[in-house]
């Protein structure tokens, strides 16, 4: 059992990975953790992710309604707080604008599949959920045709969000996600991709599952 010190740590590592990694410039993105059935640990508007410290954070409840920290929440709270009541199984949170995912979610070029093994293994389908503005009710319900079949979500003109059991797995989804793309984006120069057989993906699926990777 992860305490909420320990959260708050881990949220500030992440935080620094992701800003040192380029997905989040200035204020940008917002991370969460579940503390318990009705509280959430979050990361508050208006701060860089790099530079975030354990007593920074916010705790709100299932409502978005400020619990204990001196700021205020991250304004996209309730896009985590969608994603939390419709999974009982997600623990964490990453939302961000790592930059070759979002030239897929602003090109809305779907990502092709059958590319890689791990993206394949750890990711599946990663859908595009429709725009709406950032911070509104419309926004955090973009994902809803999404939340119960896959753990990534690109949305469109705008970022992706993650979410799996831990602040680091929740993390590393967009980590391969984004490196995923851009290997992708390398592809247009140098030419046709050889993408997988029906039955290497067939046993990657398959794997997805035992590995709980597929909701
Ligand atoms: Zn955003």
């Amino acid at each position: 059992m992860t305490t909420t010190e320990q959260l708050r740590h881990q949220i500030c590592e992440i935080g620094k990975r992701a800003w040192t990694r380029g997905f989040v410039a200035a204020s940008d993105g917002n991370i969460s953790a579940r503390l318990d059935e009705n509280r959430v640990l979050c990361t508050p508007t208006m701060a860089c992710k790099g530079f975030l410290t354990p007593d920074s954070l916010c705790i709100v409840d299932m409502e978005g309604k400020l619990i204990e920290g001196e700021q205020q929440p991250t304004s996209e709270i309730k896009l985590h707080l969608n994603i939390y009541r419709q999974r009982l199984d997600i623990r964490s949170v990453f939302h961000s604008h790592a930059p070759y995912a979002t030239t897929f979610a602003v090109t809305g070029q779907p990502i092709p599949r059958n590319v890689l093994a791990e993206p394949e293994l750890f990711l599946g389908h990663v859908p595009t959920a429709s725009y709406a503005r950032p911070g509104s009710k419309e926004f955090s319900k973009s994902i809803d045709p999404f939340v119960h079949s896959t753990n990534a979500i690109l949305l469109a003109n705008h970022g992706v969000v993650t979410y799996h059991d831990s602040v680091e797995t929740a993390f590393w989804l967009t980590e391969m996600l984004d490196a995923y793309c851009r290997i992708l984006i390398n592809t247009k120069a140098l030419g046709p991709v050889q993408t997988l057989s029906d039955s290497e993906v067939e046993e990657l699926a398959a794997l997805r599952k035992q590995l709980g990777y597929q909701p």
